[in-house]
């Protein structure tokens, strides 16, 4: 029997990802960092009965930022509360959660690097002193109330830890970056999620699928839902490595997890720019996508594995990508 059997979780009802994250931190794979750091930062929080200080996870996109808050939370044995940056569109909207929250609770915060700067100023006082600075009255004769808040910890997510306010960033206690996973750690977490979703799979396959999921958790699971499709009705249902390279190969994810968007912008580079430097937004404007995505999603993996670098002029096109194209490396001036 070849294939890996990870650990025993429960088969859910309905298989949505939230079935998919691991509920706590022996569960989640990786990040040893980060994991060792808040396991003792939580035992020490439960030990003294107080809040876990604030927590701020950084890291691109599908890295566990949102498993690791709830994590956390399950950890502490207290409620979550989930919100994003853009969602929070007043000072009163930050003020109704912060009062609704109970002692010890967990306030989770995507995208937090989009809070609006008037709200970003009620956090501050809250982070610091659980407290709420409300206003009261107009002109000559308004004044300020202090308003107590229970304690509470704020775990804040970005994929753009650049664009915090200083101030803000100054209230976390506890900043993590989040890691890229190694082939290792997503060939597990390919197989954990073929348990869940009670698909068979052979090792191999699942490490070709790790191999090509860009080093993030969400590209794995995706790419193995739909090589799970491939499997069910070209084969018999289980994954081989065949059936996983065929199906790979179809949805157009090379042998390093690039897809159509890589190729693209990496040979508009090349291309059109003689391998760079080229500004981003140039680059964007090539390939007609958002100077933003290029940033977040495509570019950090590129960087990673050193087919592109990053220069005060702009980004270059490296040797290694050249390469793995089969393009031929202009001849140096
Ligand atoms: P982010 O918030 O950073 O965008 P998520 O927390 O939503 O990422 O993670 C995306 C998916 O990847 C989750 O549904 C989860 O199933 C999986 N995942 C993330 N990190 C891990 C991990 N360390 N171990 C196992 N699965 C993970």
């Amino acid at each position: 029997n070849d294939r890996i059997i990870s650990a025993n979780l429960m088969m859910e009802d309905s298989v949505i990802e939230y079935s998919l994250r691991p509920r706590y931190l022996a569960e989640y794979i990786g990040q040893q960092q980060a994991k060792e750091n808040l396991k003792v930062y939580i035992e020490a929080a439960k030990m003294r009965k107080e809040a876990l200080d604030h927590v701020l996870l950084y890291g691109p996109p599908g890295l566990g930022k949102t498993t690791l808050s709830n994590i956390i939370a399950n950890e502490l044995g207290v409620n979550i509360r989930t919100t994003s940056g853009p969602a929070i569109e007043r000072p009163g909207d930050l003020a109704a959660i912060l009062t609704n929250l109970q002692e010890g609770d967990v306030l989770f915060i995507d995208e937090i690097h989009r809070l609006h700067r008037t709200v970003e100023e009620v956090l501050y006082p809250a982070m610091e002193d659980y407290a709420l600075d409300i206003i009261i009255g107009k002109g000559p004769s308004a004044r300020s109330v202090r308003l107590d808040l229970p304690a509470f910890t704020l775990v804040g997510a970005t994929t753009r830890v650049g664009l915090l306010s200083a101030p803000l960033r100054d209230r976390f206690g506890v900043v993590s970056r989040l890691e890229f996973y190694t082939v290792d750690e997503l060939t597990y977490i390919v197989s954990r999620t073929a348990d869940i979703l009670q698909v068979g799979i052979v090792g191999e396959a699942a490490r070709e699928i790790g191999m090509r999921s860009r080093g993030t958790p969400r590209i794995a699971n995706r790419l193995l839902k739909r090589v799970r499709d491939f499997a069910q009705v070209k084969g018999d249902g289980i994954i081989t490595v065949d059936i996983a390279k065929i199906a790979l190969k179809l949805i157009q994810v090379d042998d390093l997890g690039l897809d159509e968007i890589d190729h693209k912008m990496l040979r508009a580079i090349i291309q059109s720019f003689q391998g760079g430097p080229v500004g981003l937004e140039t680059i964007a404007a090539t390939i007609g996508e958002e100077g933003q995505t290029i940033e977040d999603v495509y570019e950090p993996y590129l960087l990673q594995i050193g087919f592109l670098q990053r220069t005060p002029r702009g980004r270059m096109v490296t040797p290694l990508a050249y390469q793995h194209l089969g393009l031929p490396m202009p001849e140096p001036k």
